[in-house]
């Protein structure tokens, strides 16, 4: 399941959305202020794109360091740890998904 996150453009605070069909532009509104102005940031959820566009919604702000992504077992822990935040059942598809993130298999799949 597609999920990215937004940040407001007025209030400045990210809010997650799932994201259906990423050709058909939804009207997307701040939670928080109701403007309808929100810019994609990087999401949790990128470990399910391919490495480019990873790398391409790589958001050096977070306060995380480039180790933190390096060892490939994190991104599945915080994608979960998000999941369940966010109360979105991922279901075993995509502990699936997890798993082969995490032995490097997916990326292999996707070149
Ligand atoms: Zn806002």
């Amino acid at each position: 399941m597609p999920i990215f996150e937004y940040q407001c453009s007025r209030c400045r605070k990210v809010s997650s959305h799932v994201v259906l069909n990423p050709k058909h532009r939804e009207r997307r509104l701040c939670p928080d202020c109701g403007a309808s102005r929100l810019k994609r940031v990087m999401s949790a959820f990128a470990v399910v794109e391919s490495e480019a566009s990873r790398l391409a919604n790589f958001d050096t702000s977070k306060p995380r360091d480039e180790s933190f992504y390096r060892d490939s077992r994190n991104i599945g822990l915080w994608a979960k740890k998000r999941a369940r935040d966010l109360g979105v059942d991922l279901g075993t598809k995509f502990d699936a998904t997890v798993e082969k993130a995490r032995t490097g298999k997916l990326i292999k799949d996707m070149e």
